[in-house]
C-alpha cells in the first residue's frame, strides 16, 4: 500500500497535494455537514485530522469507531481552525473494524492494567513513545561504537560456561521431561550437546576473545538470567551492551562508560524531543533538566571503601545495614547516587569476595578493579571491570571458588598467549531506556517482558 506516515504527511511541503495515509481512529466528532476523524499511526505523537464532507459521502459508521483502522486519500490543506494542516478526505476506506470491547479507551488506563495486554498496550501514546526512544537509543549504540572504532561481535547465546557463576543460567536441553538416568553425567551425555548447556548470562567471555584479537569490540544482544527476584529492574531476558577493550585499565573503562552514556542521552535528546517532553510532563517531572545536567557534567567516582564509610553512618535507616564486605543493595545504591552525590556515581574497587572471578585483583590483596555505575532512580545501570590478565592470579581466583578449570581452557589461554591488560562493562539496555524515559518498571520498556512466572 503506497502511503505516508502521519509525521511525514504533515510536512508543510505536502500542503495542497494529495496524500494517502493509514492509521487508527483516535477520536470522532460529527456535525450536520462534516465529520472529523483523528487518526494516529505511531510514527509520532501527531494526529491527523481528517475532514469528511458529508454532502459528498457519508462515512461508513465502522470508520468512526475508536480503534478502527482506515486508509484515507485526501488533500492536505491549512487547518480550518487553529494552526497546522488537516486532510480533506476524498476516499475513506475501512481496513479493520474495532468493536466496543477495545480495551484501549480514552480515559487514562493504568500501567498495571496495560501490562495484562502487552499486545495492545503499544497503541497508547506512552508505549509508542517508549518504543520510539528505545529504537533511537539502539541505533545510537551502534553509531557510538562504529564512530569510535569498535567492531560489532555476536557472541553465542547457547553456552556451556556460566560467566557470572551465580547459578542463574537457564538450561538448554532436548531431553524429555521424564528422562531417567542414574547420574547427572549420564543425563547430559545423552543430551543434545553432550554436556550441560544453557542460555548465556553475558557475552563477556567471548567478548574478551574478540577484544584480544581485534582491539575494541562490543556485543549488543540478549542475555538471560533466571533471576528469582521480582523487582522493577530485573528481567529474565534483557538486552545487554558489552564493550570489551584491549590495552585498557579500569580508568579507561570508566571513561568509556561515561562517554557512551552521555552520547546516548544526547542522541535521545536530539532525536526524540517530543517524546522527552511527554515523559517530562506525564512520567517524571524534571526529566529533561535531569538529562541535560547529566549529559554535561562529570560523573562522580567513589571507591567502595569510602562508600561504605558514608553508608555506615546511615545504617539505622537501612533495611540491610552495611559493613565492609557487604554487597550493596538497591537501597544503598540509591542512597549514594540520589542523596550523597546527586548524580551518577562510579563505585570502584569492591571486595573480591562479592565480585566475579575474572576481575583484576588489586595490589591490596582485598579488592578488585571493578566498577558499578549507579544512577538516581534506578541504582546500578552498568557493571564493569578491568579483567585479570595474569594467569596465576586468575587460576587462584578460580580455585578459591572451586571452579572447574577445564571448562575455562580457552579463557585461560588468553592469558597464556600474549596476555594484555583489558577490560569492559555491561550496560543493561532496558535500564538505560528506563533512565531516559523515567519509566519506573522495566516491564514497561520491553515488548514482552519475561520474569518469574510470567511469559505472556
Ligand atoms: P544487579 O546487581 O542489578 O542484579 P548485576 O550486578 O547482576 O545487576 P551485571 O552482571 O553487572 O549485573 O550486568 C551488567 C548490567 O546488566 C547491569 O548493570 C544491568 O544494567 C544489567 N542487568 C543485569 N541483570 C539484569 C536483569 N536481570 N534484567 C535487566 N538488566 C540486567
Ligand atoms: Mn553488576
Amino acid at each position: 500500500m503506497k502511503h505516508l506516515g502521519i509525521d511525514r504527511a504533515l510536512c508543510a511541503e505536502n500542503e495542497g497535494k494529495e496524500v494517502v495515509v493509514c492509521g487508527w481512529v483516535r477520536t470522532f466528532r460529527d456535525s450536520a455537514n462534516v465529520a472529523f476523524l483523528e487518526l494516529s499511526d505511531g510514527t509520532s505523537f501527531r494526529k491527523l485530522q481528517v475532514v469528511v464532507d458529508k454532502s459528498e459521502r457519508k462515512p461508513d459508521p465502522e470508520c468512526t469507531k475508536l480503534g478502527a483502522s482506515v486508509c484515507v486519500k485526501g488533500v492536505l490543506v491549512k487547518a480550518y481552525k487553529g494552526e497546522g494542516n488537516e486532510l480533506n478526505a476524498r476516499e475513506l476506506v475501512l481496513l479493520g473494524k474495532c468493536p466496543g470491547e477495545y480495551p484501549i479507551q480514552k480515559k487514562r488506563t493504568t500501567l498495571d492494567f496495560l501490562r495484562t495486554i502487552p499486545h495492545l498496550r503499544l497503541r497508547t501514546n506512552t508505549f509508542q513513545a517508549v518504543f520510539r526512544v528505545r529504537s533511537v537509543a539502539a541505533q545510537a549504540v551502534h553509531r557510538y561504537f562504529h564512530e569510535h572504532g569498535y567492531y560489532y561481535i555476536n557472541a553465542p547465546l547457547i553456552t556451556a560456561s556460566d560467566c557470572e557463576g551465580a547459578g542463574e543460567m537457564f538450561r538448554v536441553t532436548t531431553q524429555p521431561w521424564n528422562a531417567k538416568y542414574k547420574t547427572e553425567e549420564e543425563y547430559y551425555s545423552e543430551d543434545f550437546f553432550g554436556v550441560k548447556a544453557g542460555l548465556s548470562v553475558s557475552g563477556q567471555l567471548e567478548g574478551e576473545v574478540a577484544a584480544t584479537a581485534l582491539g575494541k569490540i562490543y556485543t549488543f544482544g540478549p542475555s538471560f538470567r533466571a533471576e528469582n527476584s521480582n523487582t522493577t529492574r530485573h528481567l529474565a531476558e534483557f538486552w545487554h551492551i558489552e564493550p570489551e577493550i584491549a590495552f585498557a585499565e579500569l580508568p579507561d573503562v570508566i571513561e568509556i562508560a561515561e562517554d557512551l552514556l552521555k552520547y546516548l542521552i544526547r542522541a535521545v535528546m536530539e532525536e526524540c524531543p517530543e517524546e522527552l517532553k511527554f515523559f517530562d510532563a506525564f512520567v517524571e517531572k524534571g526529566l529533561i533538566e535531569k538529562l541535560t545536567h547529566v549529559a554535561s557534567s562529570d560523573f562522580a567516582v567513589c571507591p567502595y571503601t569510602e562508600a561504605i564509610g558514608i553508608l555506615e553512618k546511615e545504617n539505622a535507616n537501612f533495611r540491610f545495614p552495611v559493613h565492609w564486605g557487604s554487597d550493596l543493595q538497591s537501597e544503598h545504591e540509591k542512597y549514594l547516587t540520589e542523596k550523597v552525590f546527586g548524580r551518577p556515581v562510579f563505585v570502584t574497587d569492591y571486595p573480591k569476595e562479592i565480585k566475579s572471578f575474572y576481575m583484576k585483583q588489586n595490589a591490596d590483596g582485598k579488592t578488585v578493579a571493578a566498577t558499578d555505575l549507579l544512577v538516581p532512580g534506578i541504582g546500578e545501570i552498568i557493571g564493569g571491570s578491568e579483567r585479570e590478565a595474569d594467569l596465576e592470579k586468575l587460576l587462584g581466583a578460580m580455585r578459591s571458588r572451586g571452579m572447574n578449570e577445564a571448562a575455562y581452557r580457552q579463557y585461560l589461554d588468553l592469558r597464556v598467549f600474549g596476555s594484555v591488560p583489558h577490560g569492559g562493562f555491561g550496560l543493561g539496555f532496558e535500564r538505560f531506556v528506563m533512565y531516559v524515559t523515567g519509566m519506573e518498571n522495566i516491564r514497561d520498556v520491553t515488548l514482552f517482558p519475561r520474569s518469574v512466572k510470567n511469559i505472556m
